[in-house]
């Protein structure tokens, strides 16, 4: 979203097709040096406890360039720590979001101040409002896969009219 143009609550900064789209050079140019990050269709699809290739190699590379990274999931810790450990970064597990307590909780972890942050993730109600309640920018991708689970479903269609808006305003579109 440019600068002159006040995103709101339930609208991202900038989408993304898939994170691996999210380049270096897009995150140097704003100044993001730690990044936190939604798993469940962001990172891998729903359950898995393996990263696509890509994706793992995307990490890898960021990680070498000096970016931080944290998972943050409304997850419990059983699905995030391990998963967290087997990839190589911090965690904030029963993040609540889109409570901003989790986010908050990375910070810490991180200690950067909140212009350095950027949260990626695939949900508008959860990832994309609690970046914004936390106050760091919001970054969207693409869901990896079709969600399958009610409950997301529902917000699928939700988010429909939202992301309608968002491209109307001329919100921005990276690497797609
Ligand atoms: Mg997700």
């Amino acid at each position: 979203m440019h600068a002159n143009k006040k995103p709101g609550l339930f609208l991202p900064d900038t989408v993304f097709p898939r994170i691996t789209a999210v380049t270096p050079e897009f995150l140097k140019e704003r100044g993001i040096t730690a990044l936190v990050l939604d798993i469940d269709n962001t990172l891998t699809t729903h359950d898995s406890p393996e990263l696509p290739a890509d994706v793992a190699q995307w990490l890898e590379a960021r990680k070498a360039e000096g970016f931080q990274f944290a998972v943050a999931s409304n997850n419990h810790e059983p699905r995030v720590a391990p998963f967290a450990q087997k990839i190589g970064v911090k965690w904030v597990a029963d993040a609540a979001k889109p409570l901003p307590r989790g986010l908050a909780r990375a910070q810490q972890q991180f200690g950067v101040p909140k212009e350095q942050m950027a949260l990626i993730g695939d949900q508008l109600f959860t990832d994309v409002l609690g970046a914004r309640l936390f106050g760091i920018k919001a970054l969207l991708v693409e869901p990896m896969a079709p969600d399958h689970k009610k409950l997301i479903r529902f917000k699928r269609v939700l988010e429909k009219p939202l992301m309608i808006l968002y491209d109307k305003r001329g919100g921005e579109r990276c690497g797609g």
